[in-house]
């Protein structure tokens, strides 16, 4: 297969992505072999335009659709708004934990951003963050990674997330109606777009608490304007959020 002209590499004369050394199907077949290796598709697409190019177009949508299968085709099943031509945001949000080394977002001491090896994300979680009005979005979102005796934070649980074509949400229309606020200066660790605070925007129900195994209003939630979500918890002890799921 020829390397199409606007994908040869700008970086350099003597770049070995000149047409004719390497295609596209090498690629694929060399990575398909490393598993869509996360690390190595993301230290591959510092060499050059050509493979960071081919990296975000192909490495990262195979990268997530091995890591969460049923998942991406959800999120692909109606139009993919929110997913196309950001498969490496969605792909970062499936491997990292972005704790709170942003300063300002959370309202809790600094706690560094991790990778993280596999992480359960589930829609029924996602209800949860739903207020009522919104109930008909479709909404993953990760089970706490727990950051556990944090000083006076006590247990801190970090979560995330991604709605399914975010940009036909109802939580998009009333972030909007609300006129809800942006955070001034902090982005999306995914994709770095605009953040909407959903406690200020009183768009965090109860049930989020709940669902969490977190103190009633402990939870600080932001959605960034292609969809992504994170936010912060504190953790219930053990034996009392499994009460509090029997109470459910
Ligand atoms: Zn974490
Ligand atoms: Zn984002």
């Amino acid at each position: 297969m020829l390397v199409p002209k606007q994908y040869r590499c700008t970086h350099s004369a003597t770049c070995i992505c000149i047409r004719g050394h390497l295609s596209e199907d090498v690629i694929y077949l060399v990575f398909q072999h490393l598993k869509w290796n996360p690390r190595l598709i993301a230290i591959m697409s510092c060499v050059c335009k050509w493979f960071d190019e081919i990296a975000k177009r192909i490495l990262w949508k195979e990268f997530c659709r091995t890591r969460a299968p049923k998942m991406m085709l959800d999120l692909q099943s109606s139009g993919s708004h929110s997913v196309d031509g950001n498969w490496k945001a969605l792909g970062k949000l499936l491997i990292f934990c972005s704790g709170c080394n942003q300063k300002g977002l959370f309202n809790i001491a600094h706690i560094p951003g991790h990778f993280v090896y596999r992480t359960r994300f589930s829609k029924t979680l996602g209800k949860s963050f739903l207020v009522s009005q919104c109930r008909t979005d479709v909404l993953y979102v990760s089970y706490p990674c727990e950051h556990l005796d944090q000083g006076d934070d006590g247990d801190v649980g970090f979560f995330r997330g991604v709605f399914k074509s975010f940009s036909v949400s109802k939580v998009r229309t009333m972030l909007i109606d609300r006129q809800a606020t942006l955070h001034p200066t902090e982005v999306c660790p995914y994709c770095k777009a605009k953040l909407w605070n959903m406690l200020l925007a009183k768009m965090i129900p109860r049930s989020a608490c709940i669902k969490l195994g977190a103190y009633g209003d402990s939870i600080e939630c932001y959605v960034c304007l292609n969809g992504h979500m994170l936010g912060t918890c504190a953790l219930l002890p053990l034996s009392d959020s499994e009460e509090a799921s029997e109470f459910e």
